[in-house]
């Protein structure tokens, strides 16, 4: 099974996935010439590894002069260049390009402007494997909420913060959409950052991140997901397919800066069941399609487009790897950058926060100790280093280096609720 399937518009697939002897067999069967390359491309993108994830992704970028200790061995490693650009040294085939330089699209960024660290994804791929959890995201969701629980720690589900509390400079609590004030000696929020800093920071309080400065950022693109359920089986699917459009460049330059959707499509389908059967009944599949698409910024109407979109997306899956997939629906729903904004309170509806480009990456991403409000920490996608799991949990790992501080600035009280127990009861129901 290889990680994940690229099949071409000319019909032409790429097994990736395997052993470095195996991807080499890959890569020849494509193109003999690149060969060469691609094994100079392996070493590369180990080293980028070593010193992107190893040595930076879990430390903290709070200081500039952070940022200039890295500098020399970003400037050696070439960061300045894009993906796309640091692949296309080492690969002549277009085909081959794009295999090994889609990979950003994972975390948020156009391949053509994300910092050729992340490159590093090829390697981490390499050397951790390609995982999925057994019951799906759920399941990992289950497991943490289970140690957190083991650890003490309580949830309030289905509550919105309406606000950060700030006194002094200092964050003290927050304030849920229903009024419960909770006091607590330091926050840490995995709210997307950027809505985090404008929806939940007071102005007043934001030297920093001032409006202004964060609609100069650059926004990772939207999603439109179709999720299936159908009454029959693909065998021939890998777990993972990428169908890739006709266009590469210009189709990512609309999807990024466009204001309307590409008549063509880059496609990500999902077949869980392919590992994990127990997801659908059986003789049925579980499937979603994933189309990269812009955020809501481009302005799209989408009450109009959304419908007229799933329709080429199953012309296209019916064409391709999926033959009579609309006879065999039994249900199918779909979330649009719309999702993003209104359920995960994304800015601008993104679906992974702001681009990992080199001007919006390490000291220059929010920091994961806010820079605006004492005793606010950050996590998530939208802080250093990234988007996509394996990036959030480094982030998490970044707070550690703050424990002292935050155990002795809060005297390691619990949160305490300022609000009377019968207005609390009232409220979260
Ligand atoms: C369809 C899809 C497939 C993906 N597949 C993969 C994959 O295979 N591998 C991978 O590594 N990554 C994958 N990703 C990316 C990964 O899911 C995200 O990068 C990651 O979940 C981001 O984590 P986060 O904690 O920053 O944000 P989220 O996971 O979005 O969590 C933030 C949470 O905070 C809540 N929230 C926000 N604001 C407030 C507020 N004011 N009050 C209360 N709650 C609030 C939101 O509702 C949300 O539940 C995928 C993403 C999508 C959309």
């Amino acid at each position: 099974m290889p990680w994940y399937r690229i099949r071409f518009e000319d019909g032409r697939s790429f097994n990736y996935g395997g052993t470095r002897e195996e991807l080499i067999e890959a890569v020849r069967c494509f193109s003999p010439s690149d060969v060469s390359g691609y094994t100079q491309l392996l070493e590369k993108v180990e080293l980028i590894y070593r010193v992107g994830f190893e040595e930076l992704g879990n430390q903290p970028f709070d200081k500039f002069s952070s940022m200039l200790r890295v500098l020399p061995k970003m400037a050696i490693l070439r960061s300045d260049r894009s993906v796309y650009n640091f692949v296309s040294k080492y690969l002549a085939d277009e085909a081959l390009r794009r295999v090994f330089s889609f990979q950003p699209l994972l975390v948020g960024g156009n391949p053509f402007h994300t910092t050729s660290i992340y490159s590093l994804i090829q390697h981490l791929e390499r050397k951790d494997g390609v995982h999925f959890a057994q019951g799906g995201t759920t399941a990992l969701v289950g497991a943490l909420v289970k140690l957190a629980d083991e650890q003490g720690i309580r949830f309030h589900f289905n509550q919105q913060v309406a606000e950060i509390n700030i006194e002094d400079g200092r964050a003290t609590g927050v304030r849920l959409a229903n009024g419960v004030q909770l006091a607590c000696s330091c926050v840490v929020a995995n709210a997307d950052a950027p809505a985090l800093y404008r929806e939940l920071v007071p102005k007043r309080w934001r030297k920093k991140w001032t409006d202004r400065r964060i609609e100069k950022m650059k926004f990772s693109m939207g999603l439109f997901v179709l999720y299936l359920g159908i009454k029959r089986i693909y065998p021939e699917l890998a777990h993972h397919t990428i169908l890739l459009g006709r266009r590469y460049k210009e189709l990512l330059e609309e999807i990024f800066e466009g204001k309307m959707l590409s008549e063509d499509l880059s496609l990500y389908l999902h077949a869980p069941t392919r590992t994990d059967p127990d997801l659908a009944p059986a003789g049925c599949e579980s499937l979603y399609v994933l189309a990269p698409v812009p955020n809501l910024l481009a302005g799209i109407d989408w009450s109009h487009e959304a419908q007229r979109l799933e329709e080429r997306i199953l012309d296209i899956l019916e064409t391709t790897v999926c033959p009579g997939l609309r006879e065999a629906i039994v249900v199918r729903f779909h979330v649009t950058p719309e999702h993003f904004r209104d359920n995960l309170l994304t800015h601008h509806g993104t679906g992974f926060s702001i681009q990992p480009t080199l001007l919006q990456s390490a000291w220059f991403r929010f920091h994961n100790r806010s820079e605006d409000v004492q005793g606010l920490y950050l996590v998530g996608a939208g802080t250093h280093p990234g988007a996509g799991l394996p990036g959030v949990l480094c982030s998490a790992k970044v707070l550690e280096h703050y424990l002292p501080e935050i155990l002795s600035n809060g005297n390691d009280e619990p949160a305490r609720d300022r609000t009377s127990p019968e207005q609390r009861e009232e409220a979260l129901q």
